[in-house]
């Protein structure tokens, strides 16, 4: 377990919000708070938003300190613009909360919302992702802060001077008088209203709509509006006492949500801003090409069909948030999991530095114990080419992993078995797919030269010894045979040419193409009966 301590980011944070929160409200449970917006899928670099006070929240609750981490879903926000993909007739619900608008077709979920939370649950369930959901919808048609709500229209001129302070001259001059309340029209649902009176001794409200309908309410009473998002954060923070929540680099500049909330939650709202670090961007490699014929973006779901929980988590705690990183959906995954072995491998032999210590169980496991793992992790590039050559044959795979690494069942190699078969079904190109010939090239076995028909024989020959060693001694000793040399002999320059030459007829005869999984692998694939026919021997 991750002792407390200046051992990684993530320490260090947690250490800053136990005392921050002690100070602010000594005895309560420390707030740590992500908020997402379901306006569309929800792209899959907005989980730093949720993954960096969860790994905070998550150190807290290790250390036995109360605390919870709220998931404000901000599905009260107007419906924006339809995305593509979707029926151009949803263009009339724009201006509606999220929860007013219906599901795209087909949906089983019963409004817009919904559906597109309902993908970003289940991620964060399998992430060990610990939280406490707030519709911001039930909030605020249930009047959860029509106290808040009272204030701020009532200090409207105190939060005036603060935007004014951000505002360019030419703004300033089109600036009509400010309300920080919007009311969503009763007729139509949506906001495109205009406030006309408020009386701050009845709080009797008038507004009008482009649609034509108008009334007056009483503001005391009414539950179908919200705060404008300058107002609307910094008063959450106040509401909910937060004590952490990351941002990203977007709401950091001048005049932005994070600037001037952090001015009207104390001057307004009486609260103070949370510790807020600003995380970096993280990208995305390898995808585009892939999703642009579905015409949607990568979700979290769409990285754990081919990675590991554990590995995902990993990515985002070894970094620190103002480090941006890239998500592969491309052969760099590849690199990806041969270093989290690397690590693995580390840590089992108690080697690894604190941080990689650290970053390695945050990954591994959450307060509430370990996230599932593979029982026997073989490398994951291995699993994507026995998978590729297999095409996902079950027996075969079984087959391949017994002579490959003594696995008895596919579930000892699962998930990570299933992630890489997904990888290699999902994101390897065509091109890049691995073939086994069915009949030998006749064509190129007859314009072997002698010593070329030698190599192939003694392959055929030492085929016996069945094992990833015997077969990695095999392909690399038949040219040191050839050459007259000794089995340890050192590899010399010609000595390396030879053996690359080697390996590219291998190739040829058994994939057709230059170059393909390293070459134990695949002997084992494809089986030593078919390995004596496609080499002509
Ligand atoms: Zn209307």
């Amino acid at each position: 377990m991750v002792e407390s301590g200046e051992t990684d980011w993530v320490s260090r944070f947690a250490d800053e919000v136990i005392s921050e929160a002690e100070r602010r409200a000594p005895g309560k449970p420390v707030v740590c708070a992500s908020g997402l917006s379901p306006s569309g899928p929800i792209h899959l670099g907005n989980l730093r938003e949720v993954m960096t006070p969860h790994l905070v929240a998550d150190e807290i609750r290790r250390r036995g300190v109360e605390c919870v981490h709220l998931l404000s879903w901000d599905d009260y926000d107007r419906f924006r613009r339809v995305p593509a993909g979707v029926d151009p007739s949803w263009a009339e619900h724009i201006g509606k909360p999220l929860t007013s608008v219906p599901a795209p077709p087909g949906s089983p979920y019963g409004n817009w919302a919904e559906h597109f939370k309902a993908p970003m649950i289940e991620a964060l369930r399998q992430l060990g992702v610990e939280y406490h959901g707030i519709s911001q919808t039930e909030q605020y048609t249930k009047g959860a802060y029509r106290e808040q709500i009272l204030l701020a229209v009532r200090e409207r001129a105190r939060i005036d001077a603060v935007l004014s302070r951000y505002r360019t001259k030419q703004a300033a001059q089109q600036v009509e008088e400010y309300f920080p309340y919007k009311p969503y029209c009763e007729l139509c649902e949506r906001d495109l209203t205009t406030v006309t009176a408020y009386d701050d001794a009845t709080t009797e409200l008038a507004y009008t709509c482009e649609c034509g309908f108008g009334e007056t309410v009483r503001l005391a009473e009414h539950d179908r509006g919200k705060l404008v998002w300058k107002v609307d954060w910094p008063m959450r923070w106040a509401y909910e006492g937060v004590a952490f929540e990351p941002s990203g680099v977007d709401h950091h500049s001048p005049g932005s949500a994070w600037i001037v909330g952090g001015q009207i939650v104390g001057e307004v709202f009486g609260g103070r801003q949370p510790i807020g670090p600003m995380y970096a961007f993280v990208g995305i490699t390898g995808m585009a090409k892939m999703s642009s014929s579905k015409g949607d973006v990568p979700t979290p779901s769409d990285a754990l069909e081919i990675m590991e929980v554990p590995v995902l988590r990993w990515l985002y705690a070894r970094r620190k948030p103002a480090q941006s990183f890239k998500i592969a959906f491309d052969q760099e995954i590849q690199r990806l999991y041969d270093e989290w072995d690397a690590l693995g491998r580390k840590v089992a032999e108690g080697h690894a530095q604190p941080a990689e210590l650290a970053a390695y169980s945050r990954a591994v496991s959450t307060a509430a114990g370990p996230l599932p793992a593979t029982p026997h992790p073989v490398p994951y590039r291995t699993l994507a080419s026995i998978v590729d050559i297999t095409t996902g044959d079950a027996d075969q795979t079984l087959r391949i992993l017994r002579d490959l690494d003594a696995i008895g069942t596919l579930d000892e190699a699962r998930p990570r078995l299933d992630r890489a078969q997904r990888w290699v079904d999902g994101h390897v190109p065509a091109d890049q797919r691995t073939r086994v010939r069915d009949e030998p090239d006749e064509e190129l076995l007859d314009s072997l030269g002698a010593g070329e028909r030698e190599a192939l024989r003694l392959l055929a020959d030492g085929l016996d010894d069945w094992s990833p060693a015997g077969l990695t001694t095999l392909v690399y000793g038949v040219p040191k045979i050839q050459a007259g040399l000794p089995a340890d002999a050192e590899a010399t320059p010609e000595l390396k040419a030879a053996q690359r030459a080697f390996f590219a007829l291998l190739y040829k005869l058994l994939v057709g193409r230059d170059t393909g999984p390293r070459l134990p692998t695949l002997l084992l694939a494809v089986g030593a009966d078919r390995v004596r026919k496609l080499v002509g021997a």
